[in-house]
């Protein structure tokens, strides 16, 4: 176990995470031991190997951190990026234990990096990292479907994973669950359907069990669910978008989006497909037909609305800006969008905000599935889907012989769907979102001294890996 934090670690994210995780600590019942071994760092790897890059041989530096072993394997992405340091790494690795117990995950939290811009090489080269990494991981066993899973993160993607797994599969043949080794995969090699909607799924799911709170509506003097509620999102990417078309779908209005060359406004709302097409004909979000154009971007943010969504950047609501915030609630769908600064002006405002930590944990709650499927070796509903199909059917013939009435068609057609893949995922993401949302305010509500849901979710994922180790005893 090597544990020193590296020189080049300039930002300590570490010890911010360590910050956030003392402040929620006082508020459980955890002797001081169990509080400090959940806090710390269990595994740090940090490797540098050589690979032939052009005419020359460049070494690289690369991480894979497991934060916690709590539970096995352990779980998180791996990022491309110039800024990936050790302090960075560990941070998120620890994020992810805390992430993955809130959404009842069972996983450890744990990540990787490999400190390149990826724009800089060529996919032959980034194929030869990427694999090269996996060797280095094998070698140390960081990696195996029961040992430490990654996926993709900031400049790594399904391309990248495939490699992970061709790389593992190749070291370890035979090795009958070696699909499981990496999730994020293409859907031909072992991958999951649903899971690149996930992450905005599970940001609507979580929002829209929030708003049905009624206690909560009120206090924030709103009516529950979510028809006719005014929405902003900031970042109309993979998360926003998705997270924009289902709210649009369940009634609430998208009054305004902000992208990073401006913003769009229409008191009426906008359909987020329209939008889109809209930016892939013309290059921008902006003069889409119907609404105003906001010139500077970040004012999009201050805009009068029930809920507001940044999934672009983190850090845009700080200080400065935070008093002028009209929304009521902020779901939290990028990481680290509101500084701690900011995080107390806007508890002190009475704004819900719903962490990060919670609302984005779609990603990693579809990965679970992934790994799932790839243990149990069969696509999910494949066993059941005819037979419930065949059987709704059957109950259906025999309700319409009792009544001597008929659906319709199309009726039939819902009433007799047996669920498939992307039913069954969805299904579990709605449930875990649920689940969490409630464990996360039930926390919230049981101590008046908690203020926020952040510290609230903080406190519900301590309790749970703090059960674990007290289940697990201290060894030997
Ligand atoms: P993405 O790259 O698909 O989308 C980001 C969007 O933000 C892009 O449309 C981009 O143009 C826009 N943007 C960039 N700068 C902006 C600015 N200054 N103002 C407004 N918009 C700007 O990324 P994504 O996968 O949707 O991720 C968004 C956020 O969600 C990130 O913080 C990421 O860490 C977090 N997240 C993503 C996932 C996931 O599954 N993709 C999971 C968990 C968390």
């Amino acid at each position: 176990m090597a544990n020193a934090l590296a020189p080049e670690a300039h930002y300590n994210f570490f010890s911010s995470v360590e910050r956030s995780f003392d402040k929620a600590a006082q508020f459980t019942k955890w002797e001081k031991g169990i509080l400090e071994q959940i806090k710390a760092c269990n595994s740090v790897y940090r490797m540098r190997f050589p690979v032939r890059v052009g005419s020359s041989i460049e070494v690289i530096e690369a991480y894979r951190v497991q934060h916690s072993h709590h539970k096995l394997p352990c779980k998180g992405g791996i990022r491309f990026s110039e800024e990936v340091n050790q302090d960075e790494v560990m941070a998120l690795a620890a994020l992810m234990t805390y992430k993955c117990a809130i959404v009842n995950v069972p996983f450890g939290g744990a990540k990787g990096g490999i400190k390149i811009n990826p724009r800089n090489y060529t996919p032959f080269q980034l194929e030869a990292i990427t694999r090269r990494y996996t060797a280095e991981l094998v070698k140390k066993n960081f990696i195996g479907p029961g040992i430490d899973v990654p996926a993709p993160d900031y400049g790594t993607g399904e391309r990248e994973m495939s490699w992970i797994l061709d790389t593992y599969m190749s070291l370890r043949p035979g090795e009958v669950d070696g699909l499981g080794c990496v999730t994020g995969k293409p859907i031909a090699q072992g991958g999951v359907r649903g899971r690149k909607e996930a992450t905005g799924l599970g940001v609507f799911y979580g929002l829209r069990e929030l708003c049905n709170v009624k206690e909560d509506m009120e206090k924030l003097g709103l009516e529950p669910g979510l028809d006719g509620k005014r929405v902003v999102i900031q970042g109309l990417g993979n998360v926003g978008y998705h997270a924009a078309k289902y709210f649009y779908e369940a009634g609430s209005k998208i009054t305004c989006l902000i992208e990073f060359d401006g913003a769009i406004y229409s008191e009426k709302g906008m359909n987020p497909d329209e939008v889109l097409k809209h930016r892939q004909e013309t290059g921008s979000i902006l003069n889409f037909p119907g609404s105003k154009n906001l010139t500077i971007n970040m004012e999009g943010l201050e805009v009068d609305c029930d809920i507001l969504i940044p999934a672009a950047l983190e850090n845009v609501i700080d200080a400065d800006n935070a008093p002028r915030i009209k929304a009521k609630i902020i779901g939290e769908a990028a990481n680290g969008p509101i500084t701690p600064e900011a995080d107390e002006i806007l508890a002190k405002k009475g704004v819900i905000v719903v962490p990060d930590m919670f609302l984005n944990a779609g990603g990693v709650t579809v990965s679970y599935f992934e790994w799932l499927k790839n243990l149990s070796h069969v696509r999910y509903g494949r066993l059941g889907k005819r037979f419930d199909e065949n059987m709704n059917i059957h109950i259906l013939q025999v309700i319409e012989d009792l009544t001597g009435k008929k659906v319709s068609a199309q009726e039939r057609k819902f009433i007799a769907h047996g669920a498939d893949e992307v039913d069954l995922v969805y299904s579990g993401l709605e449930e875990t979102m649920y689940t969490a949302l409630h464990e996360v305010r039930e926390a919230y509500m049981k101590n008046p001294k908690i203020n926020d849901m952040r510290t609230a979710a903080y406190v519900a994922a301590i309790d749970k890996v703090g059960a674990s180790y007290e289940q697990l005893g201290i060894f030997p």
